[in-house]
């Protein structure tokens, strides 16, 4: 009798503590749909200024949603049988640690599972002093509000990129040059101006040919303030690359290119120290490091 006392009672216990401890997790709902969750959970470990791809097992059963990381959404896609997304990691971040969560339908019901957990790993960055023209650090009136309306276009360019991937294969190196300046670099210009290089620089002399990292869709070919003419693509999934200081622009907004197409010609464009070329990869908004990106087979 006593026995059979102790159990209830421990298994009331059991109950009361359960409800406590919900309260206070979040991820309650997600910890205990681990049973029937058909996604299993990535460890991935990033260094900041890069970025990995998560690829995810899935099952025909459930429709994915939306994929969250780090409170971001990121684009994914779905081949087959497994989920795709790449996952990077800012230059700046103060955390040491997140959580991937994708969230899917199952009978009609949404449910959240944790797809990842990403550990970030630190990286140090050199630095060095450039000296450019002092008209591109102390803006005239003009300027600035050229450099404004440029803004504007830029993030138009980049607001609505293509979820599917336009590429095929993995990305290359635009040039094989040497570089002259590496991803993440702290610069500082004519001693005054601080900033971190959010691409590399290739050593390149006017108008040698620039071809594409990747297939993709041209969605900027112009001439703008700092970064001279430059050419953006869209590559789906949340990538583009970005090839700036042109001296000539060979491709034009809308056009589809493939891997290795001439999209311009290098040169001095913009606010620039000498000739070369300067390549960006962002991927989900976050400039990450190429000369690392292409190393992603
Ligand atoms: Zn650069």
């Amino acid at each position: 009798m006593l026995k059979g006392f102790c159990v209830i009672k421990n298994y009331v216990s059991f109950l009361f503590i359960c409800v406590l401890w919900s309260c206070s997790h979040k991820n309650f709902s997600s910890i205990f749909a681990n049973e029937s969750n058909p996604y299993p959970t990535a460890e991935l470990a990033i260094r900041i200024g890069e970025a990995q791809v998560l690829s995810i097992p899935t099952n025909g059963d459930v429709k994915p949603q939306r994929l969250i990381c780090n409170d971001v959404p990121i684009m994914f896609h779905e081949m087959g049988t497994t989920l795709k997304a790449y996952v990077a990691v800012p230059v700046k971040t103060s955390i040491k640690s997140f959580i991937c969560e994708l969230t899917y339908l199952l009978d009609k019901k949404e449910v959240k599972a944790i797809v990842a957990k990403v550990k970030i790993l630190d990286k140090e960055f050199q630095s060095e002093v450039l000296n450019v023209p002092q008209t591109t650090i102390d803006l005239s009136k003009k300027d600035l509000e050229r450099y404004l309306k440029e803004k504007e276009i830029i993030a138009k360019a980049y607001a609505t990129p293509n979820q599917a991937p336009l590429f095929y294969r993995p990305f290359v190196a635009p040039l094989n040059s040497v570089l002259t300046s590496t991803y993440g670099r702290k610069r500082i210009y004519n001693n005054q101006k601080e900033n971190q290089h959010g691409g590399v620089d290739f050593r390149a002399a006017v108008d040698t040919p620039v071809p594409a990292a990747n297939s993709g869709k041209v969605v900027l070919a112009m001439d703008l303030f700092f970064s001279g003419k430059t050419v953006l693509i869209d590559h789906g999934l949340g990538i583009f690359t970005m090839y700036a200081h042109l001296n000539k622009l060979k491709t034009r907004v809308g056009e589809y290119v493939p891997q290795n197409a001439i999209i311009g010609l290098s040169g001095m464009t913009g606010r620039v120290s000498g000739p070369h070329l300067h390549w960006g990869v962002r991927v989900n908004s976050i400039n990450v490091d190429g000369m690392e990106f292409i190393k992603i087979k």
